[in-house]
């Protein structure tokens, strides 16, 4: 089942890293809609310390420094609440807490769609060295967007969202183009061409150009499995 409304609250130290991302295309349309509703909630709101400080060195020494635990836990646990200045809207159902971080699951379109039926996402982002390890007592799953290590999880925030929101009723326009799409059926998507014709003397494969709907969907399944024998065998073989 996927979510017709989905809320997401997303913990981070840089709020402003989202905001211009979050206002456009798709994903601005589906906020304006109200297909989705997204918090930017400021982690450094929730320290306690005068100069609200967020991370501290690690034990045991070494470089970097590590977020620490306890504003965390408030963003987590707050998220949700309402405060004095009204920033939080009551949750609307129990949410799903996903650690961005190099170390969880990678994401795949198995795991986007499964996310997809949540109502309720709170996705936490790291920096520095990452978070304290006790706060993944209160964090449902870690979630990585591929072996290899960025500054922040703003960005694997963003992946994240993108690729579900797509999932979402309303959001992409025509439903086909999401279950036409590489890896919703196992498959790679078939090459797709527009006018015109004929470009720097390439031209677009006849059968596109014939009417004949039967046969122009016969050749782009053929292409979509011939691609996916070339480029990802290993799709096929799942
Ligand atoms: N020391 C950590 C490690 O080696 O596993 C890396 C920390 S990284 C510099 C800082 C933060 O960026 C992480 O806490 C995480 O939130 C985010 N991050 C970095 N790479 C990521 C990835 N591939 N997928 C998801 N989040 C990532």
């Amino acid at each position: 089942m996927v979510a017709t409304y989905m809320r997401i609250d997303i913990l981070t130290i840089f709020p402003a890293m989202l905001q211009g991302a979050l206002t456009e295309s798709l994903i601005g349309k589906a906020l304006q809609n109200k297909i989705l509703d997204i918090n930017l909630v400021d982690i450094r709101s929730f320290s306690k310390d005068k100069r609200k400080k967020v991370d501290d060195k690690p034990f045991g020494g070494g470089a970097g420094m590590v977020m620490k635990p306890e504003p965390l836990y408030d963003a987590i646990k707050g998220v949700g609440v309402k405060k004095k200045n009204g920033y939080y809207k009551k949750p609307y159902s129990k949410p799903r807490v996903i650690y961005m971080s190099p170390q969880g699951k990678t994401l795949n379109n198995e795991i986007v769609k499964n996310l997809a039926g949540f109502k309720h996402l709170v996705l936490v982002c790291g920096h520095y060295e990452g978070v304290d390890e006790r706060v993944m007592n209160y964090v449902d799953e870690e979630i990585s967007i591929g072996d290899y290590v960025l500054t922040g999880g703003e960005i694997p925030a963003m992946v994240l969202i993108d690729s579900v929101a797509r999932m979402l009723p309303g959001v992409v326009k025509e439903e086909s183009s999401v279950t036409n799409d590489s890896f919703y059926n196992g498959l790679l998507d078939y090459p797709h061409y527009t006018r015109p014709a004929v470009f720097k003397g390439h031209k677009v494969p006849d059968i596109l150009l014939s009417g004949d709907h039967n046969k122009i969907e016969e050749w782009r399944q053929k292409e979509s499995y011939k691609r996916t024998k070339e480029r990802r065998p290993d799709l096929l073989k799942k």
